[in-house]
């Protein structure tokens, strides 16, 4: 017998999670990604893709596929699927389990602006032009048409389509990592003077954090919005650990 596991990904750590799971033979593993990015990194376990149809919809699929336990690996601002996924596993009474990266602290020399919202991070970058770093979604950026007096540079995984309606824009086509030394090169080259950023933490994306701050340039932060209560391990190894608390392996069963 084995216990079924659907982990809710679109994160470097929910694929690792799911190769490392996928290789007990007691456990059988299901990868949900919501079909944003138009090339995902190769996952290598079973997958599935596109959005279930909010909280009801996440319940009735966790019912139909008989899973055992839910892992919640989505990305920090992916507040929408943290809270369907609480929801959905307190219907049926299945138990969840997230992994929830903590955020970068500031350290001495840090030069951050913290807000709520992209919306607000527009806004705080002030009337007078300045050489701005967009490292957000593609999703996301449209919100800084709102101050399109300002130079962009705009990084994304897939093209921003359709492009953005300022005047001044370059675009960028990478996928992460990004070491500081590279981020270090990419701000001195376009002369950025101020960085937006998540407040994503992990080591992937805190290059253009730590290179902002060995350049003395300003980053705004954007908050986390507030997730679900449920409980939560911040690594890979720790909720691989965890596993176990939910599902039995089948030789401690006594049966
Ligand atoms: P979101 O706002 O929390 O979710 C919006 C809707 O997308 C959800 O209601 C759900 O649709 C669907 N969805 C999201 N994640 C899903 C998943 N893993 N599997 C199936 N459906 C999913 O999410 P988002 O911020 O758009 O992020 C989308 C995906 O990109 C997530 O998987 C996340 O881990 C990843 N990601 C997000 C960010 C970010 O900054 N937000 C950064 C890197 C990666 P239904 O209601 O129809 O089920």
């Amino acid at each position: 017998m084995t216990h079924r596991i659907l982990i809710l990904g679109g994160t470097t750590e929910a694929r690792q999670l799911a190769g490392k799971l996928a290789a007990r033979a007691d456990l059988s593993i299901t990868l949900s990604l919501a079909g944003r990015t138009e090339n995902p990194v190769a996952q290598n376990v079973p997958t599935r893709v596109g959005g279930f149809g909010g909280a009801d919809g996440l319940a009735a699929y966790l019912n139909d596929m008989r899973i055992d336990l839910l892992i919640d690996a989505t990305h920090p601002y992916a507040a929408q699927i943290s809270a369907n996924a609480a929801e959905a596993a307190l219907k049926i009474g299945a138990p969840i389990v997230a992994l929830r990266r903590p955020g970068w602290e500031l350290v001495g020399g840090d030069r951050w602006t913290s807000v709520d919202t992209v919306a607000d991070a527009a806004k705080a970058l002030g009337s007078a032009p300045r050489r701005v770093f967009l490292a957000l979604g593609r999703q996301e950026v449209s919100a800084f048409e709102a101050a399109p007096q300002h130079h962009y540079l705009i990084r994304s995984v897939d093209p921003v389509e359709p492009r953005l309606a300022v005047p001044d824009a370059t675009y960028l086509l990478a996928r992460g990592p990004f070491p500081e030394a590279d981020e270090h090169a990419l701000l001195r080259h376009h002369r950025i003077d101020i960085v937006v950023s998540k407040n994503s933490g992990g080591e992937a994306t805190y290059g253009k954090i730590a290179a902002a701050r060995a350049l003395g340039i300003d980053v705004i932060m954007i908050r986390r919005p507030a997730l679900p209560d449920v409980p939560s391990a911040e690594t890979v190894e720790a909720l691989a650990a965890m596993v176990d608390h939910f599902v039995r392996p089948v030789d401690e069963r006594g049966v």
